[in-house]
């Protein structure tokens, strides 16, 4: 909710006048009021769409409160979203806002739909050639009619372009509600850009081959959708405890040799997932490099994000 309907002057002096306050005492409660009430609208809407978790995205620059400042890049449930504690308006004049935030564990799936991408849920343990065969190839001849082999078009340096027509197709309902920033479908349709959060972490990973570890609940696979969409590189994530190993690589692969795949495995890690540029749904499909760095893994599966924050299951072969 990026921007709150103005009051007009009239209103402002009415409300003054009612209450005999200042013209800058009506419009700050003016203000706060409807900022409050935009508050409240989005949690509406992220509890309509599924959401369940928001983060708090404040407007860095010198003249950001230092309350805001402090919240940047918090995390919450939305049980606990409340206008004024937990989400903005955190004091007058705030222009803190919220985005989706989406965890990345592993469980049901949340699958989505790849024009308007309304979520919906798959099991678990739905595999790709499933998933395509019951919800993709459906709507590629119904409704998608061949649209999808022309969505993207990979310059030399990675970088995504599409026609006109084809962003006009596409709707963003999520991102009608609020900025969009650091949401990876925003991010590679309108150039939204990252949050302060993912962009710290993009600084951490200046290049090909960039390696950081962080703490395990400042990164999810999500966020690493939106480095992508920005990037158009691949990034891989791995975990161990409480600490997420992120590793960036190139337009096409991520550098994990085989050595170094059972190095981390006999170190306890798990390949929480990596992510693939591409905003198609066969960007979603592991390589034969993928199966072959799984096995040497104690798991069953790990995930793939493409650059528009869908998100697919692989598994090792039995
Ligand atoms: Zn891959």
């Amino acid at each position: 909710m990026s921007q709150q309907t103005q009051p007009s002057d009239a209103a402002i002096d009415n409300l003054a006048k009612a209450m005999e306050t200042s013209k800058y005492n009506a419009g700050r409660l003016i203000m706060t009021e409807s900022a409050y009430f935009s508050s409240e609208a989005q949690k509406d809407a992220y509890n309509k769409l599924g959401v369940e978790q928001f983060e708090i995205l404040a407007t860095l620059d010198d003249i950001t409160s230092e309350l805001c400042q402090s919240l940047d890049g918090k995390v919450f449930p939305m049980s606990e979203y409340q206008a004024g504690v937990t989400a903005p308006p955190f004091h007058p004049w705030c222009r803190t806002t919220t985005v989706p935030y989406f965890d990345d564990d592993f469980g049901e799936r949340a699958a989505r739909e790849p024009e308007t991408e309304k979520t919906y849920y798959v099991s678990g343990n739905m595999k790709y050639p499933e998933w395509r065969e019951n919800f993709v190839e459906k709507d590629l001849t119904q409704k998608h009619s061949g649209d999808i082999m022309l969505n993207r078009d990979i310059n030399s340096t990675g970088s995504v372009n599409m026609t006109d027509t084809i962003k006009s197709q596409i709707q963003l309902p999520i991102e009608r509600e609020h900025s969009g920033k650091g949401v990876p479908s925003a991010i590679i349709h309108s150039d939204t850009g990252l949050t302060n959060r993912q962009q710290t972490l993009l600084n951490q990973l200046p290049e090909y081959d960039s390696r950081v570890t962080v703490p395990k609940n400042s990164v999810s696979m999500r966020d690493l959708s939106a480095l992508t969409a920005e990037t158009g590189v691949e990034y891989a994530m791995f975990t161990k405890g409480q600490e997420r190993l992120i590793i960036r690589g190139n337009e096409v692969s991520v550098n994990v040799s085989t050595e170094f795949a059972e190095k981390l495995s006999r170190d306890s890690y798990r390949w929480s997932g990596h992510t693939h540029p591409g905003i198609e749904m066969y960007s979603l499909q592991s390589s034969e490099g993928d199966m072959n760095i799984l096995k040497l893994f104690n798991q069953k599966k790990s995930v793939i994000y493409n650059s528009t924050g869908n998100h697919l299951l692989f598994w090792k072969e039995e």
